[in-house]
């Protein structure tokens, strides 16, 4: 791996920031890990530490969103229109690109994930793929042709409205929609809905078939939409909560109902799998972003 340069990868999430100088999963140099706060001491506290790194090509950044990735906007490269405390309207990627002056990739942290798990991970070789987070949102990163699925703005498809289960009429989680997928299936629904953490719900609570459901229409329609040729899932509720899987596969091929008939479908336990790169997913996809950056100037400059 010693031809790949030295990328700086950052991941920037929810609750906790993780940065590493690597040139993949097999050469991860550094690794800093620290909470996010507000905006100005979080985005201060990870310069510093970057600041006494050395001989970094380029830089990926992978952010929770939404963020703005059109690189016409005065907003590209902030963070938009989160309701996460202080972090609304927050710019990144030009604070930091223009701080280290290299290429700098910006996308979301599912877009970078997806990334990282075709180079490196569960979907290793293949160009069209998605990859799933269940955690505390629900989020999807697509990419087909090797490249994130981006047009107006990046896809929201954790928001999906799924239909309602007979008798189930919670109000659902979600600020903006109520009873979207993310709403009805996220950590955070799951635990106002039953006062219990994803995590500590027993497997045969019957709160899990809400969330399967929510699931596996999430994911019937990424194979009608999207067509990935596998889907890669992570975050704490499916990390967490192994038995989900084959729950989520057997629903999403009977909500198909044999309108998909490929051998990929029918085997769905090797086409809806877990992540493989673990804790360091996002910040190696951040990695891939500030590869495709690289590139990308290359590309230009010749
Ligand atoms: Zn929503």
């Amino acid at each position: 791996m010693t031809d790949t340069p030295l990328i700086a990868g950052i991941e920037l999430g929810g609750t906790k920031c993780v940065a590493i100088l690597a040139r993949g999963p097999d050469a991860i140099e550094d690794r800093i890990e620290l909470p996010t706060t507000r905006p100005e001491e979080t985005l201060a506290a990870l310069e510093r530490a970057i600041d006494g790194w050395r001989g970094f090509a380029a830089l990926g950044i992978a952010s929770f969103g939404p963020v703005s990735i059109d690189r016409g906007s005065g907003e590209y490269g902030s963070i938009t229109s989160t309701p996460k405390p202080g972090w609304a309207h927050t710019d990144v990627a030009r604070r930091l690109g223009n701080r280290y002056r290299v290429p700098t990739g910006f996308h979301t942290d599912v877009v970078g994930a997806a990334l990282g798990e075709a180079r490196w991970g569960a979907a290793a070789g293949l160009a069209d793929l998605a990859y799933v987070t269940v955690g505390t949102g629900i989020g999807v990163g697509l990419v087909a042709g090797g490249r994130a699925v981006d047009g107006l703005t990046h896809s929201e498809l954790g928001h999906v409205r799924p239909p309602r289960l007979p008798d189930d009429d919670w109000i659902g989680g979600c600020p903006f929609h109520g009873a979207c997928c993310e709403g009805l299936a996220s950590g955070p629904a799951i635990a106002a809905r039953t006062g219990v953490k994803g995590q500590d719900l027993p497997a045969d609570d019957p709160a899990w078939d809400g969330v399967v459901h929510a699931i596996a229409h999430l994911l019937y329609t990424l194979v009608l939409t999207g067509v990935p040729r596998r889907i890669v899932m992570g975050g704490g509720v499916m990390v967490g909560n192994q038995f989900l899987f084959p729950r989520v596969r057997a629903q999403m091929k009977a909500l198909l109902a044999g309108y998909v008939p490929l051998a990929e479908i029918e085997q769905a336990d090797s086409y809806v799998v877990p992540a493989a790169l673990g804790a360091n997913a996002g910040p190696l996809g951040a990695i891939v972003l500030g590869i495709n950056a690289l590139n990308e100037t290359s590309f230009t400059a010749a």
